[in-house]
């Protein structure tokens, strides 16, 4: 469970009992102790009956009334069903629907689906604020002159092609934001980009799949940095021209198309050798978003793209504190590679992450 010694909330200060240290007023640290009132937190193992205690300052007469580490003020759900079933979520990657479903199923309450996606919402915000704020400022590690990877990764629904940006660090596959649309463009590019601003970020490199919404905007609004396309899709693409080479019989459609893949083969080799992360490709990040992107996928299931953005914060911040369980960063999350401490970091547990942590 949480390991938090004191609740702060309001300005007041509260031991694990949930009685005041001090009026937050006075300063007085003696109460008269009172019969408050009865809650009702709805919890894992069902409706709990909960006598609240109210508290009085001896000097000012200020009031207050007993906090409980397990329950907001003047909320419904304890914390501990928005846990188990914002992880559910984002672990199977299933709509709002289903988690409210199984919820149900597997413990003794049911928030429904509306009330999951209110949580979407309010924890995908928390998420992005705390990330900004708590965490990027902490991280020595986040190189001010680093490689970033930029990618669009799509789906289709219906004649649509709902898709979404990311940026993700080349050390420690840190993801530094994504955006939601109903197709990929250029301005889902600039939100992303806003999201470095933000940070403070100055990119030395960026690695796209070279698709062209990127150039444009990237050479207007970083023109100190350099824009690589991905060894990968660059080799792709080659590889596609020789397979045409093969098809065509005329004489110098074949030229044409010879000299098309010498030239990118030339293009590539200067890439691999001149240019540092030139072999450097945008392979993990497709990979990291394959299964989210079937999620993305029944987003009828958020009702609005706003929720949908919000969930895809909560995603990219669960990813960033999960731990790899093999490679080069084996047993360390993506914030632990760049430097930041998740020890003592209780706000953690709230939003669901990691189960590890304690
Ligand atoms: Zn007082």
């Amino acid at each position: 469970m949480c390991s938090t010694e004191y609740i702060i909330e309001d300005g007041w200060v509260f031991n694990r009992d949930g009685k005041p240290l001090e009026c937050k007023v006075c300063k007085c640290w003696e109460f008269y102790e009172y019969r408050g009132y009865e809650r009702h937190p709805i919890t894992l193992e069902g409706k709990k009956k909960l006598p609240v205690k109210g508290y009085q300052c001896k000097n000012c007469r200020k009031t207050v009334v007993q906090r409980f580490d397990f329950i907001g003020k003047s909320k419904q759900y304890a914390k501990d069903v928005q846990r188990v079933t914002l992880s559910g979520s984002i672990d199977d990657m299933n709509s709002t629907r289903h988690v409210s479903y199984r919820t149900c199923r597997d413990y003794d309450c049911h928030p429904s689906a509306a009330t999951v996606r209110y949580w979407t919402n309010q924890f995908g915000d928390m998420a992005e604020v705390i990330f900004r704020t708590e965490v990027v400022p902490y991280m020595p590690g986040l190189c001010k002159k680093g490689t970033i990877h930029l990618d669009e990764i799509y789906t289709k629904r219906r004649g649509k092609t709902p898709s979404f940006t990311v940026a993700m660090t080349h050390i420690g596959y840190l993801c530094l934001g994504g955006h939601f649309s109903d197709t990929a463009t250029a301005d889902d590019v600039a939100a992303v980009l806003d999201k470095l601003d933000w940070m403070l970020l100055d990119p030395a490199r960026f690695i796209t799949d070279g698709s062209d919404i990127y150039p444009a905007l990237l050479r207007e609004r970083y023109p100190h940095a350099e824009h690589i396309s991905c060894f990968f899709h660059k080799l792709r693409t080659i590889s596609r021209w020789e397979k045409k080479l093969e098809k065509t019989k005329n004489r110098f459609e074949r030229m044409k198309i010879l000299r098309g893949i010498i030239t990118r083969c030339k293009d590539l080799l200067h890439q691999i050798w001149d240019t540092p992360n030139g072999r450097a490709t945008n392979n993990r990040i497709e990979r990291f978003f394959k299964p989210i992107r079937r999620l993305f996928h029944q987003i009828v299931s958020f009702f609005s793209v706003d929720c949908a953005n919000n969930f895809l914060d909560l995603v990219l911040f669960h990813w960033n504190f999960h731990k790899f369980e093999r490679g080069q960063y084996k047993g360390k999350s993506p914030v632990e590679v760049l430097g930041f401490d998740t020890k003592g970091q209780d706000w953690l547990y709230f939003l669901g992450i990691p189960e590890d942590f304690d």
